[in-house]
């Protein structure tokens, strides 16, 4: 089974690469990185810098996360990031995304041992 390290790798990291013009990005990456099996998942977030930034995050002190659990993390610094969100018109099989590039602060849960991320919670 995959574990939910790799699933928040698979969902949101995207490491050295960027829309640039592309306006298809979150269409093909939606598929590629299989978050459209099953269902369209409405909204992901891609993050454009080094898993070694992404990880740093969890040793940031913590705060509450939207579901009130109290393992989230805010980066220090704003990040390179992809938000991808499903359009209106767009339906199963044939997910369709708007891709918007922004550059803005990341929150993620963090789990386990040596604590990794899980789960992004949201861009401020
Ligand atoms: P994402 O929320 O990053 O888009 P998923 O919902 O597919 O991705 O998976 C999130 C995973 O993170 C789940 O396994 C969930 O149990 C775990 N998790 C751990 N802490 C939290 C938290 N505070 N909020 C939400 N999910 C969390």
């Amino acid at each position: 089974r995959e574990s939910a390290a790799k699933k928040f790798q698979r969902q949101h990291m995207d490491s050295g690469n960027s829309p640039g013009n592309n306006t298809n990005y979150c269409n093909q990456m939606m598929k590629r990185r299989k978050m459209t099996r099953g269902w369209c998942k409405p909204v992901n977030t891609f993050v454009h810098e080094s898993l070694e930034d992404v990880k740093a995050i969890c040793s940031e002190k913590n705060i509450t996360c939207k579901n009130g659990q109290y393992n989230c993390h805010q980066s220090n610094s704003t990040m390179n990031i992809t938000d991808c969100r499903q359009t209106g018109s767009s339906r199963y099989p044939n997910c369709v995304y708007k891709t918007t590039k922004l550059q803005k602060r990341i929150i993620v849960a963090c789990e386990g041992n040596v604590s990794v991320p899980v789960h992004l919670d949201a861009f401020v």
